[in-house]
């Protein structure tokens, strides 16, 4: 029995029943999912979850939809690996990865897609679409490939190569728009008007789509042993994700799974090109002031971002923080995660990595905390924005005395970054 009591206006606290809306008829205001945490915790408990599915649904419970057969590809329980040799980089202490390349399409949205996809067939709704920067596209399609319907997804046409190759090969529609991201989304928003049969998994149910993220808190959490950790470093793009970790979290204490109310602060990391949350934060205002993005990041490139106060909100109630980061920064955090902890990020993964070196080089994340980084997205989808930066070492002719020429390791071959951490022991 589903344990969703309606929904709930986040800016008046109108309720609704849980049905295929989003928008709080009398304030406009986004509407959010709301349970009987009294029911669910007479239910829930880690034996429960540790039985379950190696997948999203084993936390069911706390998930917007009941059904025992969802639309789904496996996303979710994805690695939490220990970066030892990251955090010495770093200076910081107990620091982990939360390594989401490891879902079905290769990033975070499949938690996000699978729920929606299975709220939206119960609902009766009949095609699945979306306005995408990429990643979301990508999981659309796949996930609608899986569950039989036809899909329809927009995107800005200047995407990666790979993005688009994965979105297409599905078989759905893909409509490549002339226009930024925000563009496509206001597109999205008529259509919506126009097909209400439809399922867009960020509009018309983004509602349920959003209770998805919430799954990375409840892995981590449950990974690290049911404990909560003291700092996540989370990208923003919409800024929904950021808010669902931290709700997440609160949920697990809500409902029996944690001890205590777990303090966690929660800091957001942006593109330079595109950094409304960032800006307003280092500028101690509320208001998010749109921008027309430009970064390497695309699947960050968000200017208007749906979620952005909210964003803020949580990151300042939590006693977080938020940086943003240049387009090479962001290429030094690939290929610095990849160096040290053998994790090929895309952009917005170098997004996330590069913020946390800004934080623990400013003090804002600190060595003696437990700190989780959330890498939202495989490297392949957006090779090219390492091409100008990695290729072989060498190109020879197929001889020793070539291949001597080339390569030279020292005598010892240990790696002189991993031989100056030894001796700093
Ligand atoms: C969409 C996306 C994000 C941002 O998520 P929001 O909920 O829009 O803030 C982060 N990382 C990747 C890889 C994404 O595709
Ligand atoms: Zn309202």
């Amino acid at each position: 029995m589903s344990s969703v009591s309606g929904l709930r206006c986040r800016e008046c606290g109108r309720t609704y029943p849980a049905e295929a809306l989003h928008v709080c008829d009398f304030c406009f205001g986004p509407l959010e999912v709301s349970y009987d945490y009294d029911q669910i915790r007479a239910t829930v408990t880690r034996e429960r979850i540790e039985s379950g599915p190696r997948t999203i649904w084993r936390y069911a419970d706390l998930l917007p939809v009941d059904d025992p057969n969802p639309v789904d590809l496996g996303a979710g329980f994805t690695p939490l690996v220990r970066a030892d040799r990251l955090a010495a980089e770093l200076g910081l202490g107990e620091l982990w990865i939360k390594d989401d390349t490891a879902n079905p399409t290769g990033s975070f949205k499949d938690r996000v897609v699978s729920v929606a996809l299975t709220k939206a067939r119960q609902l009766g709704l009949k095609v699945a679409a979306c306005a995408s920067t990429g990643n979301l596209a990508n999981s659309v399609a796949a996930h609608a490939a899986r569950a039989g319907l036809e899909s329809v997804v927009l995107i800005p046409s200047d995407l990666e190569r790979a993005k688009v190759t994965m979105t297409a090969v599905y078989g759905g529609r893909v409509v490549a728009v002339d226009g930024t991201y925000d563009d496509v989304n206001r597109l999205c928003a008529e259509l919506t008007s126009e097909h209400p049969d439809w399922a867009f998994v960020n509009v018309n149910v983004r509602t349920y789509y959003a209770e998805g993220s919430k799954t990375l808190a409840f892995e981590t959490a449950e990974q690290l042993g049911w404990r909560a950790p003291d700092h996540v470093i989370v990208p923003i793009g919409s800024g929904s994700q950021l808010t669902k970790i931290a709700k997440g979290f609160a949920e697990l204490a809500k409902v029996g799974l944690l001890d205590e109310v777990p303090e966690v602060r929660v800091s957001g990391a942006q593109a330079a090109g595109c950094a409304p949350v960032a800006t307003a934060f280092a500028e101690g205002t509320d208001a998010i002031r749109p921008v027309k993005p430009s970064t390497i990041a695309k699947s960050l490139a968000i200017g208007n971002p749906a979620d952005g106060w909210y964003a803020l909100q949580t990151i300042r109630e939590s006693g977080g923080s938020c940086a943003a980061v240049t387009d090479d920064e962001i290429l030094d955090g690939i290929e610095l995660l990849a160096r040290t902890e053998g994790i090929f990020a895309e952009t917005a993964g170098g997004v996330t990595i590069a913020t946390l070196a800004k934080l623990a080089a400013s003090g804002q994340v600190r060595s003696d905390e437990c700190v989780v980084a959330m890498v939202t997205g495989h490297g392949l989808k957006t090779t090219e924005a390492l091409f100008d930066r990695v290729g072989p070492t060498a190109t020879i002719a197929p001889t020793l005395d070539a291949f001597d020429a080339a390569v030279d390791l020292g005598a010892d071959g240990v790696r002189a970054d991993v031989a100056a951490q030894r001796s700093d022991r």
